[in-house]
C-alpha cells in the first residue's frame, strides 16, 4: 500500500524488503548513510541488513533517547559523514523512532545544503506521526525542536513488523497519536477504537494506514502550519507542558502519556467553552483513563504549567492558543482559554483519580 504526499514522495506501508531497496538502488545514489541509535541498531538493523548489498555504506550509530537529540550528536553525525566521504549524491536512511527521524533528517537536510533522505520509522509514534510532514530538527536551549527545517524525504517506509520489539509502554505512547488523529478527523475510527479493550490485538498495518492518512491529508492542506495543521496540536498544549514538567522527575511520562492528559483536559475545555457535548467528553475521558490510567498532576505545578504553555512556540501572542474539538472527528483551531479555565481543567483531571 502506498500513499502519495502531493506527488512529492510516497509512504509505503508494508514490510521493508527487496522491493523498497530495489527502488532505492534504481536511483543510483553514490552511497547510503545509515543512521540509527544503539537500540535500533540492535533490534531493527537485522530486519534490513540483508538488503544493503554492495552499495557504499556509512553506518552511524548514536546513543538512544531524547536527551541525545541535540547539536553535539548532530555534529558527530556530520563529522562521520565527512569522514566517510559522503557527498551530495548520497542518500541518508534514518532507521529509528522520532528522535532519529527528526535528527537524521535535520542532519541530512543541512549537510552540504541538503542531501536526500528516506525515513524508516520504527516506533508507533514515528510511524503514524513524526515521519510524515517534513518537520525536522533538534532540541536547543532547553526548547524542544527549536532548531530545524521543513524538508521532505524521498520516501517513508512504514513496516509494522518493527513494533514486535518495541516495549509495550512505547506502543501505548504512540497510540495516543492514533487516538488524536481519529478525534480530530475520523469519527468512524474513533468509534471503532473506543470499543477496543486491549490494543495488543489490533491489526496494526490497517490502523496505522488510516492514521497516517489523516496526518498526510492535514499536512497536504497546510504544509507550513499556518492554519488547519494546527488541528494536530489537539491535546498538545497542555500535554507538552505536562510532559516538560515531568521530564526531570523519577515518574517521567512518555510523550503519549502526557498527551492523554492533554486530550482529557482540552476536551473538558472544548466542552466548557465550546460545543463538545458532555457525552463525548465522558467517552474521551473514560477511554483515555482506561488506556493510560491516572497520573496526579501536583497542584503546585499549575503555575509552572501555565508558564510553560505561554512559552509554547505555537503561540504568536500572549493568549494561550488551543485546538478544540467540536465533536469527535471535528477539530477547530485558533481557540483560546484563560489561565483560570486551564487551571480548572487540570483540577477536573485530578478529580478523576
Ligand atoms: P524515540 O525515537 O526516542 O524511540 C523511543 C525508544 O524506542 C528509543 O530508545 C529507541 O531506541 C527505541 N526503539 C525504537 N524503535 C524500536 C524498536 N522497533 N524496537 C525496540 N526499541 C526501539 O522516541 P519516539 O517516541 O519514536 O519519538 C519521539 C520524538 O519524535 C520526539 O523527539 C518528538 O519531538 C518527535 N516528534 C516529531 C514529530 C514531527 O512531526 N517531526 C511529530 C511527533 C514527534
Ligand atoms: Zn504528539
Amino acid at each position: 500500500m502506498e500513499l502519495s504526499v502531493g506527488g512529492e514522495y510516497g509512504i509505503v506501508i508494508d514490510a521493508v524488503g527487496a522491493e523498497q531497496f530495489a527502488w532505492l538502488r534504481e536511483r543510483a545514489y553514490a552511497g547510503w548513510v545509515l543512521i540509527m541509535d544503539e537500540e535500533t541498531e540492535r533490534y531493527c538493523l537485522p530486519r534490513i541488513e540483508r538488503y544493503l548489498g554492495s552499495t557504499p555504506l556509512v553506518k552511524i550509530v548514536v546513543p538512544a533517547g531524547e536527551r541525545h537529540k541535540h547539536l553535539d550528536t548532530c555534529k558527530f553525525i556530520w563529522e562521520e559523514m565527512f569522514r566517510g566521504g559522503v557527498g551530495r549524491r548520497w542518500c541518508c536512511l534514518n532507521l529509528g523512532g522520532g528522535v532519529i527521524g527528526d535528527m537524521g533528517g535535520f542532519a541530512a537536510g543541512t549537510f552540504k545544503r541538503g542531501i536526500d533522505f528516506v525515513q524508516i520509522p520504527t516506533t508507533l509514534l514515528s510511524q503514524v506521526d513524526a515521519s510524515v510532514g517534513g518537520k525536522l530538527g533538534i532540541d536547543f536551549y532547553e526548547v524542544k525542536n527549536s532548531i530545524g527545517l521543513f524538508a521532505n524525504p524521498q520516501a517513508v517506509w512504514v513496516d509494522a513488523g518493527f513494533l514486535g520489539t518495541l516495549p509495550e509502554r512505547e506502543i501505548r505512547s504512540g497510540y495516543a497519536e492514533i487516538i488524536k488523529h481519529a478525534l480530530i478527523a475520523d469519527e468512524q475510527q474513533w468509534s471503532e477504537l473506543r470499543d477496543i479493550k486491549d490494543i495488543r490485538g489490533l491489526d496494526w498495518p490497517a490502523v496505522i494506514e488510516r492514521s497516517v492518512d489523516i496526518k498526510r491529508q492535514v499536512v497536504l492542506k497546510d504544509p507550513f502550519e499556518r492554519g488547519i495543521r494546527k488541528a494536530l496540536n489537539f491535546g498538545h498544549t497542555i500535554g507538552h507542558a505536562v510532559e516538560s514538567y515531568f521530564l526531570h522527575r523519577e515518574d517521567r511520562l512518555l510523550h503519549g502519556e502526557a498527551i492523554a492528559i492533554g486530550m482529557i483536559t482540552e476536551s473538558w475545555l472544548s466542552h466548557e467553552t465550546g460545543d463538545l457535548s458532555a457525552a463525548a467528553l465522558d467517552d474521551i475521558r473514560d477511554y483515555c483513563l482506561r488506556v493510560y490510567g491516572h497520573q496526579h498532576v501536583p497542584e503546585a505545578s499549575f503555575p509552572v504549567l501555565l508558564d510553560l504553555m505561554r512559552q509554547d512556540k505555537k503561540n504568536d501572542t500572549e493568549a494561550i492558543n488551543f485546538t478544540f474539538l467540536e465533536k469527535p472527528g471535528e477539530a477547530v483551531v485558533n481557540k483560546t482559554a484563560t489561565a483560570d479555565m486551564i487551571t480548572r481543567s487540570l483540577a477536573y483531571y485530578n478529580s478523576l483519580g
